[in-house]
């Protein structure tokens, strides 16, 4: 999109719930491979069987994140919104025994087998993270063959086609911004950032309310996560040997046992290691922007909530202006690992959720974007390195000092006068630029970093 064209981007495709591990890896590839059905169904192909192959950083992570998996799982139908997480698990074993899905009232083939991963050093991809699929024939001719990328957050694009989220033609927003500075100034006539969004929202809704209670619906996941979390303990899957800790330090903080200093800090990341070790363990979550970044927004938002009591209005106007922030780098940068490294997941999740304090805490809308600046400028330059592949290492600590960072970023905003030296807009396109000269080994490979590291310690 041009630079000057307005964001059109919905609230709730950026907050999306499904099941973890990563939006990018999971979540991207399962609703790539629902759509390509969708498609052969809506022309009527009913093909003997069904080919996949996963490239790039898919190759390189997907075993790790799931994506052989949520392809299956793509292609029989299901919705990541929707799917089961213990069924989605259990997925493969069953189509290795029962090796046909239903297809539009008939069946075909399908196996764990039909979907490869396909390493090459070849960096020609139209992105990190494609997948190509092909509908055969009985002699394993093509019928049809298209091509995917999962671009981060759970956003899919075919290529030759528009990103799926653009796909709503939407009308011109009625409270229109294209950038951070746009935004801000829009936010000055319009009572907040968050504002901005909810009102443009409200013109676009077909049906009044639905919006709404969308972001009941995703506050409620939020909450769920987190209470399933803080209530697991055990070994996370994977190999690793990581143990679930947000029961422990939530313990903790319940006994009295930390101190008081560092206990509003604390509580937020119990609530991000809960989320996060959901996340691992395959559970739902939502993304917020992505599912490795999960755990920073709601974590921040559910204390700040519960320890100023904050209505309904209030959460929705604190979502709206997280997802605000959100939409200006997902424009102007990247959310995907893959893409830009962990400062295009883990910094943006940090700069909503500071940007979302911020304003709860009474910030004027300079201060709150100010929150947002800080809170992505203190990550540039962060390196997406997953230990073994899997969102566990260095992700789930991550995100918990992301709420810390968040925290320190809202109060640094709200005790200055506004605007620092670096203004949002700047501090998007110095992580766009790091992004493109990071070398590949540091952007969701496991080929650098801790991911090599690892098997030193
Ligand atoms: S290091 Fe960051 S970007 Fe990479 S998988 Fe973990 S959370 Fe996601």
């Amino acid at each position: 999109m041009s630079a000057s064209q307005p964001i059109k981007l919905r609230i709730l495709d950026l907050y999306r719930i499904g099941p973890g591990p990563s939006s990018s890896h999971t979540v991207g590839p399962m609703r790539a491979a629902r759509r390509f059905r969708e498609r052969c169904l809506e022309d009527d192909l009913f093909p003997a069987g069904l080919r996949v192959e996963l490239l790039g950083s898919l190759a390189a992570t997907g075993r790790g994140h799931g994506s052989d998996r949520a392809v299956l799982a793509g292609l029989s139908g299901w919705l990541p919104e929707t799917c089961n997480p213990d069924d989605f698990l259990a997925l493969p074993k069953r189509l290795a025994a029962e090796g046909r899905i239903e297809w539009g009232g008939q069946s075909t083939c399908l196996l764990p087998e039909d979907v490869s991963f396909v390493s090459s050093s070849d960096q020609a991809w139209p992105h990190p993270n494609t997948m190509i699929f092909r509908a055969v024939d009985a002699r394993g001719e093509e019928l049809r063959v298209e091509t995917w990328c999962s671009v981060g957050g759970g956003f899919v694009l075919r290529v030759g086609g528009e990103e799926d989220e653009a796909a709503h033609e939407l009308p011109d927003p009625a409270v229109p911004f294209h950038d951070g500075s746009s935004l801000l100034e829009q936010a000055k006539e319009s009572g907040g950032l968050g504002a901005v969004v909810l009102a443009n929202e409200a013109a676009w809704e077909d049906v009044p309310g639905v919006v709404a209670s969308g972001l009941d619906r995703i506050w409620q996941a939020f909450r769920a996560c987190i209470d399933r979390g803080l209530h697991s303990a055990g070994e996370l899957p994977g190999g690793l040997g990581m143990r679930r800790r947000a029961k422990e330090l939530y313990a903790r903080l319940l006994e009295g046992r930390v101190d008081p200093a560092y206990s509003a800090i604390a509580r937020g990341q119990a609530y991000a290691y809960a989320i996060n070790e959901e996340n691992a363990a395959g559970g739902q979550v939502v993304t917020a922007p992505t599912n490795g970044a999960a755990g920073i927004f709601p974590a921040v938002l559910v204390e700040a909530v519960d320890r100023l009591g904050l209505g309904r209005a209030e959460i929705h106007r604190a979502m709206a202006t997280g997802a605000s922030i959100a939409m200006v780098i997902k424009t102007h940068a990247s959310i995907s690992g893959a893409e830009v490294g962990c400062q295009g997941e883990v910094g943006s999740a940090t700069a909503m959720a500071a940007a979302a304090l911020c304003e709860i805490l009474g910030g004027s809308p300079e201060q709150v974007e100010n929150a947002a600046e800080i809170g992505l400028e203190h990550n540039l330059g962060l390196t997406c390195d997953p230990i073994k592949g899997l969102v566990q290492a260095p992700c789930i600590e991550r995100n918990a000092m992301g709420v810390a960072k968040a925290w320190s970023a809202a109060q640094l905003a709200l005790h200055s006068a506004g605007r620092g030296v670096v203004s949002l807009d700047k501090v998007v396109r110095t992580m766009k630029r790091t992004g493109d000269d990071m070398l590949h080994q540091y952007k969701e490979t496991s080929e650098g970093g801790l991911a090599v590291a690892f098997p030193e310690c």
